[in-house]
């Protein structure tokens, strides 16, 4: 390189870290849209060096925009000055620019490989080998006079059918998923998620019976839900910032198994 082509490679490797950094940005968000559930398990598989460079990417893009981030050394090798972490009081080392753009171009081609194949086909990375899952369906009763409180469910059979976007149904119709569950699996649907308990039985807002009585909570997000007979059996999750279902304390209902006889 010299004097004169040395500007060309940095603006070239400006534009191609832009591209890198929206291409995986687009591709993520797919995956993510797709299927939140492998979208996690899979990024929980990932190493953590390749997480710092996937942020190294983010951080550069943004710190290129403000300010000069490279020196030109009297060989005219391109090297990129040290760029400060997020959140974090420490700066990556200077790199030097030839080889890096080599290992970020297969970094990003790899990982946007690895989300477009969530986002087309799902169902590789999640391991769900240690649930049992219930094997006859089941309707849920009050635990105080045995009013039904919901329709007849299905134990959902694979977690990967949890939707984790807001204004959705958390599960899909008809099934119910335990408390415990999705707090291993970390399927938290965002707003409240914390709060999310191991003895509890999640179901979708159209699994509820008929004649269940709702009363709006005094934050408006969130409706009680009572029996036919006034009995307070659980909430209603209608926040729109999250995914939509209904949340059953373990020792406000009952469990009826449903045994179908004809299959
Ligand atoms: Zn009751």
């Amino acid at each position: 390189m010299n004097g004169n082509t040395v500007h060309v490679a940095i603006s070239e490797f400006c534009a191609m870290m832009e591209t890198i950094s929206s291409s995986i940005y687009l591709a993520q968000s797919c995956a993510y849209k797709q299927s939140a559930v492998e979208f996690n398990a899979f990024i929980a598989t990932l190493d953590h060096l390749i997480m710092d460079e996937l942020k190294y990417v983010d951080q550069f893009v943004r710190a290129n925009r403000v300010n000069d981030l490279f020196t030109i050394l009297d060989d005219f090798n391109i090297e990129i000055k040290p760029i400060i972490m997020k959140n974090k009081m420490e700066y990556y080392e200077a790199r030097s620019l030839s080889p890096y753009m080599e290992k970020v171009k297969l970094l990003s081609e790899a990982i946007v490989k690895q989300f477009l194949s969530i986002y087309e086909e799902s169902s590789a990375f999640y391991d769900q080998s240690w649930r049992t899952v219930d094997m006859h369906r089941s309707s849920f009763c009050c635990k105080s006079c045995g009013a039904l409180i919901t329709t007849i469910l299905s134990h959902i059979g694979n977690l990967s059918s949890i939707s984790l976007i807001e204004n959705e149904s958390y599960l899909p119709r008809l099934t119910y998923v335990y408390g415990y569950e999705v707090i291993r699996a970390e399927l938290f649907p965002g707003c409240g998620a914390d709060e999310l308990i191991e003895d509890e039985i999640i179901i979708p807002v159209e699994g509820l019976y008929m004649n269940i009585k709702k009363q709006l909570a005094h934050d408006s997000t969130e409706f009680t839900i009572y029996c036919i007979n006034g009995h307070q059996i659980g909430r209603e999750v209608a926040d729109g910032h999250a995914p939509h279902m209904v949340r059953l304390p373990k020792d406000r209902i009952h469990r009826k198994e449903i045994v179908d006889h004809t299959m």
